[in-house]
This record gives C-alpha cells, structure tokens and sequence, in this order.
C-alpha cells in the first residue's frame, strides 16, 4: 500500500449569529480536512486546528515527503515531516498541519488492519466517554447574561452535567455572568471558565480570588500561552485549578509548561499538538509530572472522532475500583457541518458520546456534505 496523493478539503460556513471569545470574533465556522489516499483503495482522514487556509497551504507543503511511501510507517513519517520543517515549524501551523496528516495515517493503519485506531494505540481503559458542553461565547448584539443562561439551561436540560463558558470581557461582567450561570444550572452540574488569555496576571488573580465561591472545576486560558511564569504565579495566588495547553504544540512545549508548574488540568489538542503519534508521548509527559488531562477539541466529527480515540486511551490516574474518567470537551455553538460531514453523527446521549469502534477513526465522511459546505473562493 503506497500513498498516492493528499488533498485537503476546506468547509465554510457563514454564521447568523456572531460570537466573540475574549480577543476574536467568530464570523464564519471554517475548517481544514486532510484526506490522504493510497493505491489499495483504502482513504485516511484528519483534521487541524486553526486557521483553515494556512493549514491546508502547509499539508501542501508537506505532502510531497509522503507520496510513495507506505501509510503503515506513521513514527517515521512524523519525523520526516518535523525534521524537515523543524527550523522554522517547532510549533503553530506547521503543527497544526502535521496533526491533521498524522491522523490521517493512523485511520489508514486502522482501515488496512481492520481495527480501531485505539486498539492499534494500545486499548480503551474507557469506551463511554462523559463530555461536557462547550459554549458561552458572547453574542454580538445580545444581551450575553441572558444569552449565556439560556444557552447552559438548555445544555443541562439535553443531559450534559458539565459545561464550560467564555470570559475575558472584564472581571465585572465576567463575575455577574458566573454567577447567573451558577445560579441558573444549580450546584450539581460542573461548571469550568474559560478566558482564551484574555486577562493579565493581576487581574486573572483577582478573578479567580472572587470567583472560588462558585464552585468552578477550572480557569482555562488565565493568561497568554506564552507566559508559563505567569501562569504558574495564578496557580499559587488563587484558588481554581489552572488549565491551559490547547496552543501548545510538540512534546518539547508541554515539556516546558510542565517544568515550569504552569497548570493543574492539562489541554493537548489531538488536532494541534501533533496529531495522535505526539498525544501519546504528551500522556507520558502528564504522567510524569503528573497533572490530569482534559483534551481540548474544537473542530468537526473528524476532530471529535481522532479525540475520542485520543481519550479512550487516556491512562487511568490514579488506578483505582471505580472506573473515572475526566470530560471530553464538546463544542456545542453553530456549526451546521460539524456532524453532517459524517454518515453516523457523533452525538453524546445524555451526556455521555462512545469511542467509535470501526477500523481506524471508525467514521465515514459524506463526501455530499464535503461539497456543499466547499467555499466558493479559495
Ligand atoms: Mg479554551
């Protein structure tokens, strides 16, 4: 079995309703699928975080170093494809682009060996994967205490027993939004922040001091990724558990995250950090210095899909009788693609999505839905 080509697919979708985390508006939902094919028939898919155009640019550019070779020899074209962009692509696109094709490969390793990619990865310690609802954004031109409250009222009434919300827009309104929340789900269902850096380390201290009274499991993104000194001197200066890591990218930035104290809960990104091959040794890493790991996804079936197998083998820590298993982050703000692009929706049923059991990522793309979400420009 040999690769013949690597194409990207692009999909597009213009958004009604704007949404702004604390420094982007999101205006569109736009995403980079990498598909790669070979001579025996048989397609692997992936996915990358991040911007849609730069990554397929850079699969691109990537691709001519796998034509020819066999999918099976996934470690080794890892290495090619970082050795070979390493001096100008230790982290960011480069990444990004290498993650997406990476996974490609192990779906293709699954497909010609007929079993799942996380059996291939060693075996699922959990196949029920619980998850929790992602959203909270702040919607242009709506009131967004009203809008959060609703948005998690209803995330909580579909069955899910935890959920994240945005902050970054002021430490005021962050609070009163908090607290509308807290008050609106109730004291049972987990409820984590999210700041996507948008404050300073002055001000995210000062947040996390007022916010403890709200029961939160996490304060994700305190502070710009950069900053691991900073993001250790919030872990010692207020009380919630620091999360970080979904723009961290390679074995060696979480290494340094990790030697610098920078989180309690870890966030790889199985579509940023490297793909499926740099989850595993990040999970070494987390093992090791020990923090918990609560993968970060944003992105459509494909990315939910190479998440799930990514999870599934998350060791349990610490062993113990009663099976446990942290969240699996589920996005749940518009993106009408997100599952149409699959023939079998990967949608949690009362919370909880199961690990799919099929060859490789065990989905089948709808190559329909590829087409009518295909960007007119680009
Ligand atoms: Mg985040």
């Amino acid at each position: 079995m040999r690769i013949t080509a690597v194409h990207t697919h692009l999909l597009y979708h213009r958004l009604d309703q704007p949404f702004q985390s604390s420094f982007s508006q999101f205006d569109a939902r736009f995403h980079c699928l990498v598909e790669i094919v070979t001579d025996s028939g048989l397609t692997g898919w992936g996915e990358c975080l991040g911007p849609a155009t730069a990554n397929a640019a850079m699969v691109q550019a990537m691709a001519p170093l796998l034509i020819g070779g066999s999918p099976l020899e996934i470690e080794r074209h890892w290495l090619t494809l970082y050795n070979q962009f390493r001096d100008q692509g230790q982290r960011g696109v480069t990444m990004t682009a290498l993650s997406g094709l990476d996974i490609a490969l192990w779906d293709l390793t699954g497909k010609h060996f007929n079993a799942p990619v996380h059996v291939l990865m060693g075996g699922a310690h959990r196949t029920r994967i619980p998850v929790y609802a992602t959203g909270g954004f702040r919607p242009v031109g709506r009131n967004r205490i009203e809008a959060t409250v609703a948005e998690m009222t209803a995330a909580v009434q579909a069955g899910f027993r935890a959920c994240k919300i945005k902050i970054g827009f002021g430490i005021a309104d962050d609070l009163a939004t908090i607290a509308a929340v807290r008050e609106a789900i109730g004291p049972e269902v987990t409820l984590a922040i999210d700041a996507n850096h948008g404050y300073d380390a002055i001000d995210a201290i000062a947040l996390g001091r007022r916010a403890e009274r709200y029961d939160l499991a996490w304060f994700e993104e305190p502070v710009v990724p950069e900053a691991l000194e900073a993001y250790a001197r919030i872990r010692r200066s207020q009380p919630i558990p620091v999360a970080g890591g979904e723009t961290w990218h390679s074995r060696w930035g979480f290494a340094q995250a990790l030697q610098a104290g920078a989180v309690d809960i870890l966030q790889p990104d199985v579509c940023g950090l490297g793909g499926l091959s740099e989850f595993r040794r990040v999970l070494t890493l987390a093992d090791v210095h020990p923090v918990r790991v609560v993968p970060h996804v944003w992105g459509t079936a494909v990315a939910i899909a190479a998440a799930l197998h990514a999870h599934a083998i998350l060791p349990p820590a610490p062993p113990a009788h009663e099976a446990r298993s942290p969240h699996l982050e589920f996005d749940r703000t518009p993106n009408p693609f997100r599952q149409a692009i699959v023939a079998t929706p990967l949608e949690p049923v009362d919370g909880i999505l199961t690990v799919p059991d099929g060859p490789g990522l065990g989905i089948e793309i709808n190559r329909e839905a590829l087409a009518a979400y295909a960007p007119e420009t680009f």
